[in-house]
């Protein structure tokens, strides 16, 4: 492989030894090329005129097969397997077994590397991990070797070069504009095999202490504040740092004849293949903290760098990245930093815990970015909706930069504002409130003039953690979080995972309906230790202070009654304890679930407020899943049936004169809080980028005019009042 041959040549030189070495009396090599062909390129024991004529495409016949799934493939009887085709030109009918293993590189396919023998073999897991090892030291060979031109290896999708937007799934809010920089530090290794394992160890041992001490030094960083949600998840990426097991594992590869450097590719490989195979979110995390690791050590190995501080960035870096670990963002210089856009991840990876402690926008799930974003592209990251545009064309450039100067000048005239009431002209005040789920959102409290947290969701931080936290870890958040409220009141839900929030650490299956199946207060009520820690825990942070509790997904009076008899067994044992009780407590139900509609009389008599969870609620009352794209369109929130439904829940809490409030997205849309403060809600609860324009909506209007203008089309049998909402808004220049 070190050798000065040309690249074709050492193909050739390589099947023949891989074929005497494996006893096969066939060994071939396939080359992806561009449009997803795979082609023949060289071959031992095979017709050698089907050299460079074999084409197969991905999926097609064994090879393609091995190439579509990424894995490895051992057949005793391989012309009998569903997916083998016959190609007359490689005179292969005599090969009755065959063996195959994917050459990836960087988690993608470049080729496929297959031996063949005539009688039926089984071969052995060591004969394939053996193959994996040489396809791995191939993959250079066959992207570096100018084997086939550097466009068809890199990835594009035809039209690379037109502007394109792409959408994804939003993490943080914000805009940015800048230059993409495409994250994966390519860490070109010369050297595979060693001849002293012994030395190879000792370097990797030394590369591993050095990228420890970098850890250190780069987790102490003055940007990120020394407490929050993020500290854990570079504590936990810590722990990952020193797993001995992928220590190990590449300590084994070193000694079966590797250089270090070649036994962490090795490793990283494999972990690679694993992260593509597994949907469950914690593992994905670990696996993804492990790939970060990984280039570490490969840098320090190769360059003595150390992570992406060594880059020349632009000013406005835009990094685009499959996903990665919160050390490596961290890497990025944080004054040139201005957004992150990710092919997968997630709102509770590690990396967007750390981006938004960054406040910078970061986009999740952008499907096929890597492939249809270079280098230099100048991006757009639109984070608020959760969209980029790639290479924007001049007046899209132009008119994004206005739209920036406008949203500046929104945001200077809020901020102005911020300590102003959400009143109405007629003299209404309209209480606004955040939504929160981690330490990280509380300041926005402040930030935002808000007046209070009007719904904490607790199952977050427990989403983000590695184990269970206990009650003296959850004491410390809701403490913390109390603390930095400053008095202003927060509404803690108690926890609401299931259906699709799921906790690593908790398993929990998913049925076949899982909004519709075991979540929120009904685990809580069949696991009442886990409520009773967490009631605990609140009433310890609370200490004196006022705390208000309130239960997910209620569905009748009784199950509020039970979750309250808990609270209330919790609170006499804290005073039994001598521990000081809160000086105020509100207990609360959240109204999402249609059959509790019609206990509300039954309720209202017993809880102290009520909260509306119009996300679940109208996802209920259509029996529309709220996730599924398809139907986001399909039902409108300001259909006449919503709308009546929230006025007859708002009515029936006025005349009981218990507090309501609404803490489903639609509260942040300035057009939809306007329908409810028409409908008569004066507390509404939302993300905090939202509290500005609520406000603006609340003061710019007069309330009568538009509750009447309400009364008249309540009864309408329309699909949606959104239209003529939006032309009343219009008609008494009210901003939504
Ligand atoms: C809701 O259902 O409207 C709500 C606020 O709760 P979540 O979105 O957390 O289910
Ligand atoms: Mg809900």
């Amino acid at each position: 492989m070190a050798g000065e041959a040309k690249a074709q040549s050492k193909l050739d030189q390589i099947v023949r030894v891989i074929a005497a070495d494996m006893v096969a009396e066939v060994c071939s090599i396939y080359v992806q090329r561009a449009g997803e062909v795979l082609e023949l390129f060289a071959t031992e024991g095979l017709n050698p005129e089907a050299v460079h004529r074999t084409r197969l495409r991905v999926g097609e016949g064994l090879v393609g097969e091995i190439a579509a799934h990424a894995q490895p493939l051992a057949l005793s009887d391989a012309q009998t397997h569903p997916a083998f085709v016959y190609r007359p030109e490689t005179g292969e009918d005599p090969y009755q077994s065959l063996m195959g293993v994917p050459i990836l590189r960087q988690g993608r396919i470049v080729g496929v590397l297959v031996v063949q023998n005539r009688t039926r073999r089984n071969y052995t897991e060591e004969e394939i991990e053996a193959m994996e090892t040489v396809a791995m030291v191939l993959a250079e060979l066959v992207v570096g070797g100018g084997l086939i031109g550097a466009d068809e290896t890199a990835p594009a999708d035809g039209n690379a070069i037109l502007p394109v937007r792409m959408d994804g799934v939003q993490v943080n809010g914000g805009v940015a504009l800048g230059t993409a920089v495409i994250h994966h530090l390519d860490v070109a290794i010369r050297q595979f095999v060693a001849e002293d394992p012994e030395a190879e160890l000792a370097r990797l041992d030394a590369a591993v202490g050095e990228v420890h001490q970098n850890l250190d030094r780069l987790f102490g960083s003055r940007e990120l504040a020394q407490q929050g949600e993020h500290r854990d998840v570079l504590e936990a990426y810590r722990m990952v740092a020193a797993d001995a097991g992928w220590l190990n594992r590449i300590r084994d590869a070193i000694r079966s004849g590797l250089t270090a450097e070649a036994g962490v590719q090795q490793v990283r490989e494999t972990t690679r293949l694993r992260m593509g195979q597994i949907s469950e979110p914690y593992l994905r995390e670990r696996l993804a903290d492990l790939e970060d690791l990984a280039v570490r050590v490969l840098l320090q190995l190769t360059s003595g760098q150390n992570g992406a501080t060594a880059l020349d960035l632009p000013e406005q870096t835009v990094v685009v990245c499959r996903v990665m670990g919160p050390a490596e963002l961290l890497d990025y210089d944080a004054h040139k930093l201005r957004a992150l856009v990710m092919e997968e991840g997630s709102v509770t990876a590690h990396v967007s815990i750390v981006a938004r402690a960054l406040d910078i926008p970061v986009i999740a799930q952008v499907k096929d970015v890597l492939t249809r974003i270079q280098n230099g592209d100048t991006v757009i990251v639109d984070g608020d909706n959760a969209q980029i545009f790639v290479r924007p064309s001049e007046d899209a450039l132009q008119s994004f930069q206005e739209t920036l100067l406008a949203r500046n000048a929104r945001r200077e005239a809020f901020a102005q504002v911020r300590d102003q009431p959400a009143t109405t002209r007629d003299g209404v005040s309209v209480s606004l409130n955040i939504n929160a789920g981690l330490e990280i959102d509380v300041p926005q409290l402040h930030a935002t003039g808000a007046d209070g947290i009007g719904l904490f969701r607790t199952e977050i931080p427990f989403m983000v953690r590695a184990a269970y936290p206990d009650v003296a870890a959850q004491t410390a958040l809701y403490r913390t979080i109390l603390d930095q409220a400053e008095g202003k009141p927060v509404v803690f839900r108690t926890l609401d995972v299931g259906g699709d929030k799921t906790l690593p650490y908790f398993a929990s299956e998913t049925g076949e309906n899982p909004a519709l199946g075991w979540r929120a207060v009904r685990i809580t009520l069949d696991r009442p230790a886990m409520l009773r820690q967490q009631v605990r825990a609140l009433v310890r942070a609370a200490s004196g202070r006022a705390l208000a509790v309130m239960f997910p997904m209620i569905a009748e009076v009784a199950e509020f009654e039970r979750a309250r008899r808990i609270l209330d067994m919790e609170l006499a044992r804290e005073k039994a304890a001598g521990g000081k009780l809160p000086r105020q407590l509100r207990i609360g139900a959240m109204v999402e679930v249609p059959s509790l509609l019609w206990q509300l009389p039954a309720l209202l008599e017993r809880a102290d407020f009520i909260s509306v969870g119009s996300n679940d609620l109208i996802q209920f009352l259509f029996a529309a899943d709220r996730g599924d794209p398809r139907l986001s369109d399909r039902f409108d929130s300001l259909s006449p049936v919503v709308l009546a439904v929230l006025r007859d829940l708002v009515h029936a809490a006025n005349r009981a004169e218990v507090p309501i409030s609404l803490c489903g997205e639609m509260a942040g849309r300035p057009l939809e809080a306007m329908a409810l403060v028409g409908l008569g809600y004066r507390a509404l609860s939302m993300t905090a980028s939202n509290v500005g324009p609520v406000k603006d909506m609340v003061c710019a209007l007069r309330l009568r005019p538009l509750a009447d203008y309400l009364g008249t089309l309540l009864n309408a049998p329309d699909h949606s009042l959104r239209d003529k909402l939006r032309a009343f808004a219009r008609d008494h220049h009210i901003p939504v």
